[in-house]
């Protein structure tokens, strides 16, 4: 909702997902589909267009498909087709591009975001990327890069069912994570390999959709959010002043924030799209679904839904470490036989607060989920204080060391021995006959001062059970003062 000069307008936003299918080859040619080779090293005869060349359908990339719609719980077309959407490029040396339209391989389904707002999945199609046009390696002259050409991509339609900047962004998100747990794509957005057109119209509250603008290929979570924001309040500027929007493709720059208009947009009559005379329609067996979906990984709503049962983990963390698949394995592997709640207070706080401010992920982190279980164990059973241990962490986190000999190289025992520890404390109650007429005088809260000092002169070694014990003690001890002395 944005709250404009006349009124209330609701934002209206549906996406078009472009993904890379995780496959060793192209959509319809035996050439590598990795990123980043050498230019046009990947490039088979069918990739560059060469005239009579015929294309075969990776059955590979088809069972992801088929994959990735049972993920969205989706209808599986059993038939389908392939279709020529005709277009001129300099790097789409076909003069066309194979995608799917009237009937695509996988139609409706759904997804749900955090707050249980379900979107709806219109369809999931199969298309060949384009190649890629080298603008800035010659001054003169435009380059072409034919690697990506024919590589495999889903696009995944959604319905016009989102309705903020946040919840887009929450959808590709959830959308990303879906597909990382099925491993269909990677997800890696800077590579390009999951890319978001964002629609966006607004309209009054109850009126009809409005007139959309499409905002193409949006490369990050928190751009598809800025992108719809800053769009959506573009579109009720010229509404509000009594313009109308006229239906066209624009680009998000993400250095200004805001969206520029790159052309009006066509219309689908206009890629004269026709069955690909060169493919059969595409025919999947029943069966083979079948043993897709039953093979189908555990998906992060239903593994959220087990950690908060299993594991008693509120809402919040659950979905935290079940957003990713690697994540989820390592809360699991220091869960287990642990205590689930310190489990995922270290891994949500301590780990992941970690990784943030070294920029890292999960996957590179130092510590491994056995070594921090290790860490956790020896906080347990009193080896060393919870405070020493989240230095015990850090240094873990900078050498990659084990936690028990990093606490007994560098001294960092915890001391529980109560001898060692009353000598301490005698000294900081000695020292501090105010608090102690303080605490004597029923202030409970300066017991925690006390503690305070005594693990300040031990250098955070002292057992705080231990001292907390021991200071009541003393500080009952030094209560037999008569009466009426204390309170002078
Ligand atoms: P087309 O056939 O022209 O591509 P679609 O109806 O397939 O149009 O919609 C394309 C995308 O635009 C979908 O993601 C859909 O959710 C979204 N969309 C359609 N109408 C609107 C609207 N009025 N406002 C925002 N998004 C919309
Ligand atoms: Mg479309």
């Amino acid at each position: 909702m944005i709250r404009g000069r006349t009124g209330d307008w609701d934002v209206v936003v549906g996406l078009e997902v472009h993904a890379q299918i995780v496959s060793e080859s192209k959509l319809f040619s035996g050439a590598p589909a990795a990123f980043g080779g050498a230019p046009n090293a990947q490039v088979s005869l069918v990739d560059a267009a060469m005239p009579g060349m015929l294309p075969v359908v990776n059955g590979r990339a088809v069972e992801q498909a088929v994959r990735t719609g049972l993920g969205l719980n989706a209808e599986i077309n059993l038939v389908s087709v392939f279709d020529r959407k005709n277009y001129f490029y300099p790097d789409l040396p076909q003069g066309y591009q194979i995608s799917q339209y009237h009937h695509p391989i996988v139609g409706a389904g759904w997804i749900d975001l955090e707050e249980g707002r379900r979107v709806g999945i219109v369809r999931l199609h199969l298309e060949q990327d384009a190649g890629k046009s080298v603008h800035d390696r010659d001054p003169r002259r435009t380059l072409i890069d034919l690697n990506r050409s024919g590589v495999p991509l889903m696009e995944i339609v959604t319905a016009p069912d989102m309705r903020s900047g946040a919840e887009a962004a929450a959808c590709v998100a959830k959308l990303r994570s879906i597909l990382r747990y099925l491993g269909t794509c990677d997800g890696n957005m800077q590579e390009g390999s999951l890319r978001a057109d964002v629609n966006v119209s607004v309209r009054r509250p109850g009126d009809a959709l409005g007139t959309r603008c499409e905002i193409k290929n949006v490369n990050s979570v928190r751009f598809v959010r800025l992108a719809a924001e800053f769009e959506a309040r573009r579109q009720v500027a010229i509404l509000e002043d009594g313009g109308d929007i006229e239906q066209e493709t624009r680009l998000f720059d993400p250095d200004r924030g805001e969206t520029r208009s790159m052309r009006v947009k066509e219309d689908a009559h206009d890629y004269r799209y026709f069955p690909d005379p060169d493919l059969p329609p595409l025919v999947l067996e029943r069966e083979w679904i079948e043993e897709i979906r039953d093979a189908l990984p555990e998906l992060p709503d239903e593994k959220k839904r087990r950690f908060v049962e299993r594991y008693g983990l509120n809402g919040e963390d659950a979905g935290l470490l079940a957003a990713e698949r690697e994540t989820a394995d390592y809360y699991e592997a220091v869960a287990k036989e642990r205590d689930p709640a310190t489990a995922a207070n270290w891994v949500t706080g301590t780990l992941f607060g970690a990784l943030n401010r070294a920029g890292a992920n999960i996957r590179e982190t130092p510590v491994s989920a056995e070594r921090l279980g290790a860490l956790i164990d020896l906080v347990t059973d009193g080896t060393v204080s919870n405070r020493l241990a989240k230095d015990v962490f850090e240094i873990m986190f900078e050498t990659g060391g084990d936690p028990a000999q990093i606490v007994a190289e560098r001294g960092m025992v915890q001391v529980s021995d109560a001898g060692a520890i009353e000598a301490v404390v005698d000294e900081v109650v000695a020292g501090a006959p105010e608090q102690a007429a303080q605490f004597r005088a029923g202030n409970e809260k300066v017991i925690g001062w006390f503690v305070g000092q005594v693990m300040k002169a031990t250098g955070g070694k002292a057992n705080p059970k231990v001292v907390n014990g021991i200071l009541r003690r003393k500080l009952a001890d030094t209560a037999g003062i008569p009466p009426g002395r204390e309170t002078r």
